[in-house]
């Protein structure tokens, strides 16, 4: 029994080695396509996958995670490697902010006042200044998070006036069709950074289908699950 499991879980973890390798060859060559000379980060996305392969892929070099569910977060963070860098790229309920204020490094998922208000408030309170990205809902889809264009100025402009919140840049799901929006998107992230300068730095979209497509466009946070750990079963 304890060899068996021993050795699925080696198969599972030359699985993600694999993919590793590949992911990263595959980041490299759209680089040099785009004729970019600054760097993309990977970033391994977490929801599902046990803490023992998150750290092996941390092993692998990957020490930028990304974490959805606050739930779930909470009950595997402290297993997690200590070197690795945690940001928050799921919905957030701002009742739930206080859970992760001093765990995460970044939250890429901002998309409204009361949670700028709520994030402000929570990182006064423990010394903090924590770094935020502007979710955009470049699609304009309903089932979707993310602050709609219309308002995203406004939003903009709250976050940039809070305390204790730093504005870095923007996220985006785009729809399946992505590389309309990604275009969208690097005007947005260069608009704010013209404006604001280069404490806007950080422009995080792309995922397992469309990572490459979207370093072509000026991503340099691609968040990447499946094409990393395998499926998910949800
Ligand atoms: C799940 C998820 C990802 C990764 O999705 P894959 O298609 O598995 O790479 C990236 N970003 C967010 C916000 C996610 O929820």
């Amino acid at each position: 029994m304890t060899e068996k499991s021993f050795s699925n879980n080696s198969e599972d973890f030359s699985f993600i080695e694999e993919n590793c390798k590949i992911i990263k060859d595959n980041i490299s060559e759209a680089i040099a396509k785009s004729g970019r000379t600054d760097t993309v980060r990977f970033m391994a996305v977490t929801k599902t996958v046990s803490p023992e392969k998150v750290n092996f892929a941390a092993s692998l070099g990957i020490n930028l995670l990304g974490e959805n569910r606050v739930q779930e977060f909470l009950s595997k963070y402290e297993s997690y490697d200590k070197n690795c860098e945690v940001h928050f790229i799921g919905g957030l309920q701002s009742n739930k902010v206080k859970y992760i204020i001093d765990k995460v490094a970044m939250i890429h998922s901002v998309d409204n006042i009361k949670l700028v208000d709520e994030i402000s408030k929570r990182a006064a309170l423990c010394n903090k200044v924590m770094d935020v990205l502007i979710e955009v809902n470049i699609g304009g889809e309903k089932t979707k998070g993310g602050v709609l264009l219309e308002n995203l100025d406004g939003l903009v402009s709250y976050c940039t006036d809070a305390a204790n919140i730093e504005l870095k840049g923007f996220m985006a799901i785009p729809p399946i069709e992505s590389g309309k929006y990604f275009g969208q998107m690097e005007e947005i992230y260069q608009k704010y950074r013209s404006k604001y300068g280069e404490k806007i730095n950080t422009l995080s979209m792309g995922m397992s289908n469309d990572y490459q497509q979207a370093i072509l466009y000026g991503a340099n946070i691609v968040r990447i699950g499946s094409a990393l750990f395998g499926k998910r079963s949800y």
